[in-house]
């Protein structure tokens, strides 16, 4: 028997390399292995788009798009839209019992999504609504309707986790043993920078390079992206290890990485012609990717396909462990 994995992904915009390296290489890998559940995390997204519904709407086809662009096959892996799933938002409620505020305010991941928020837009990070506060029970909630047994998360997603197993001990504590502790994998890929060298790459921050970035855009953004301010001339030394353009050569051209560094070193590379090559082979990266992809635009019908078989095949999952819950806390009526 395949262990269920579970992942989601908020529909707030289209994938970017950040997503790619960052997560999506991993579930490639991980498709072939196991019972694959992704969800499209529209009721999530909306915590913080209550106000923009029409966005996390049509980003929810964007979102699919781009996943099966990239090479997720429906065959193995269930794609499922959050909303259409109440089992969820039911469990939610069940668990938002089992967890105190104190508690959630605590969580690690949760503090700084606050401390960004308040970053970007000032005071009014301040007023978090109980929706965004309580996301960590709705996750809990995802993983567990789908008895989900393993989570791929980087490392600054663990506290979510261990939030989610601390609601799981709580609930087999009250109402005897019926759900199982996920357990994460780590992922073996790493954070993306952004092109301005930010530890994070991200559509607000506006350092990112989507997947579906045509040539000029792609350019545009390389031609921006920080390098060694040292470096003045064409043919002064520089060192690549502080330079955008280097790190972004070792995602998408690492055959020639040796050539580009000892060059930047020695100084026999100029910095336009270094980001030329690196926006040809950003272009070569994103070409395949951008072909699927226009195979699915060309077809909406068959992404509404995916996402409904994925769906109902995810509901049959998620009634059958409701009802072991709801027998569990006595309210099988
Ligand atoms: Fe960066 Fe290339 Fe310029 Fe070196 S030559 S600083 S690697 S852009």
């Amino acid at each position: 028997m395949k262990k269920n994995i579970l992942t989601g992904l908020r529909p707030t915009g289209n994938l970017h390399l950040g997503h790619y390296f960052g997560a999506c290489q991993n579930y490639l890998k991980m498709q072939d292995d196991y019972n694959f559940y992704l969800e499209i995390a529209d009721v999530q997204a909306l915590t913080d788009n209550f106000n923009n519904p029409e966005k996390v709407r049509k980003n929810v086809v964007e979102i699919t798009m781009d996943l099966l662009a990239i090479g997720l096959d429906p065959k193995k892996v269930h794609f499922f839209i959050q909303s259409r799933i109440p089992e969820i938002a039911e469990l939610t409620v069940f668990y938002s019992n089992l967890v105190t505020v104190a508690r959630l305010q605590r969580n690690p991941t949760v503090k700084n999504e606050i401390a960004q928020k308040k970053e970007l837009f000032g005071n009014q990070g301040e007023s978090i609504t109980y929706g965004f506060l309580g996301y960590p029970v709705s996750q809990a909630a995802d993983i567990t309707v789908f008895n989900g047994e393993l989570i791929p998360v980087g490392d600054d997603q663990l506290p979510l986790l261990e939030q989610c197993r601390e609601i799981v001990r709580k609930f087999n504590s009250i109402y005897g043993k019926t759900l199982n502790e996920p357990e994460q994998v780590l992922s073996t890929t790493t954070r993306v920078k952004g092109l301005d060298g930010n530890e994070k790459m991200g559509k607000s921050l506006g350092n990112a390079i989507y997947l579906i970035d045509d040539v000029e855009t792609v350019s545009k953004k390389i031609m921006n992206a920080v390098t060694d301010t040292s470096k003045i001339k064409k043919d002064d030394p520089a060192n690549p290890d502080v330079c955008m353009v280097y790190y972004y050569h070792k995602l998408v051209n690492s055959k020639n990485i040796d050539t580009v560094c000892q060059e930047c070193k020695k100084g026999h590379r100029g910095c336009v012609q270094c980001k030329r090559e690196l926006i040809e082979a950003m272009t070569n990266f994103l070409k395949p990717i951008q072909e699927n992809r226009k195979y699915y635009e060309e077809h909406p019908e068959i992404v509404h396909n995916i996402l409904n078989e994925g769906t109902n095949a995810a509901k049959k999952t998620a009634e059958e462990q409701m009802k072991k819950v709801k027998q569990a806390m006595k309210i099988d009526y």
